[in-house]
């Protein structure tokens, strides 16, 4: 379902005269980073693969690569995110085989709801395909556009858990179609954008409007939010995956929480789960990390658990309920660490070691 140009990797790897690697990727592509081993193997480099959970480029190993003396870190499945790293980095994003076009086709009555200007977005599968798909809805007279996005994101069009930057374009916009799989992505565009959002599934060839969904989760949210209101001791959760840390918005929520009269206490983690949290005894907490964590898992806390703008609305600082999306910073032309954010004539984007 996946490519993964092993060749493209081996050559990138005799480039950057790596001898030992360690390979990294999200469930879906475990079985993938196998034979990615026994092909490098075979060609003479020295392969280790990492067993954890991965969840996104924002939770790279880099680290665990220099501790384990590896020259290259090959992250697969996710596209380059700025960040410091550790040592050379290669990401392979992995790109679908499936015709997004057909399935373009076949809702073409769906889309049409949306309006004669829309925003077209979609994740890093299928991002080669986003030319092809503005080109075929064009030509039947839709006025299409593909935001720039900011530099956590890799491509124009692309969007991530965290990140909907691309689907905020300066033109009115009817709505936004996101193609790809699940609800994970499209609920976010819609959470962050507050705009009609349609998701066309090119593997089942369906549609899903997320209104309802994202109605059900706000509703749920003002009722975690309800929940947390007469809580007096906060744990504030930040993440040490690298990708997540924002130390200094952990911060100024707890300034606000005891400005409020409120406790708190700064909470440092890896992997934020209930289990983690259990032995603590907080009335709260606040997860100011990977903002998907507090909403998706909903239903797995025993306390509250709220993102910052929650907290915000909880102090009666805000009104309206934002989603809590973590932005990069302004794209430069030329990158800093000599990137292409172009698509590559193949496949991968490699980085070196930029230093902490
Ligand atoms: S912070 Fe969360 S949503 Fe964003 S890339 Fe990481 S895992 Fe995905």
């Amino acid at each position: 379902m996946h490519e993964i140009p092993f060749e493209e990797i081996l050559q990138k790897l005799g480039e950057l005269n790596a001898k030992k690697v360690l390979i990294q990727a999200p469930e879906g592509l475990k079985k993938e980073t196998q034979a990615l081993a026994e092909f490098l193997e075979m060609n003479g480099v020295e392969v280790i693969i990492n067993g954890d959970i991965n969840y996104g480029a924002c939770d790279l190993a880099d680290r665990e690569a220099r501790m384990l003396g590896c020259d290259v870190l090959i992250h697969l499945g996710h596209s380059y995110m700025q960040l410091n790293l550790e040592v050379p980095t290669i990401f392979v994003p992995a790109f679908a085989k499936v015709d997004v076009v057909k399935t373009l086709e076949k809702n073409l009555d769906e889309i049409k709801k949306l309006g004669k200007k829309i925003a077209l977005v979609t994740t890093v599968q299928h991002i080669r395909d986003l030319k092809r798909a503005k080109a075929f809805l064009e030509e039947r007279g839709f006025q299409v556009f593909i935001g720039e996005g900011d530099n956590r994101v890799s491509f124009a069009g692309q969007v991530l858990g965290c990140n909907f930057t691309t689907a905020r374009v300066e033109e009115q916009v009817g709505g936004i179609l996101f193609i790809g799989s699940g609800y994970f992505h499209p609920v976010g565009v819609s959470l962050a954008t507050k705009k009609p959002t349609l998701a066309i599934n090119p593997y089942s060839g369906d549609f899903t409007w997320m209104d309802s969904e994202v109605e059900r989760i706000v509703r749920k949210r003002w009722g975690m939010i309800a929940k947390a209101y007469d809580a007096r001791k906060f744990g504030v959760i930040v993440s040490i995956k690298k990708g997540q840390l924002r130390l200094n918005e952990a911060r100024r929520i707890m300034k606000l929480l005891k400005e409020h009269g409120r406790k708190a206490q700064l909470i440092a983690t890896n992997h934020i789960s209930p289990e983690a949290l259990e032995g603590f005894d907080f009335d709260a907490y606040v997860v100011v990390a990977c903002p998907r964590v507090p909403i998706d898992d909903a239903g797995r806390w025993k306390k509250p658990v709220l993102t910052p703008p929650e907290v915000e609305l909880l102090l009666g600082l805000r009104e309206e309920y934002e989603f809590d999306e973590i932005l990069g910073g302004r794209r430069e032309t030329d990158e800093p660490l000599g990137i292409s954010l172009k698509l590559p004539k193949g496949f991968c984007e490699s980085i070196q070691h930029s230093g902490d």
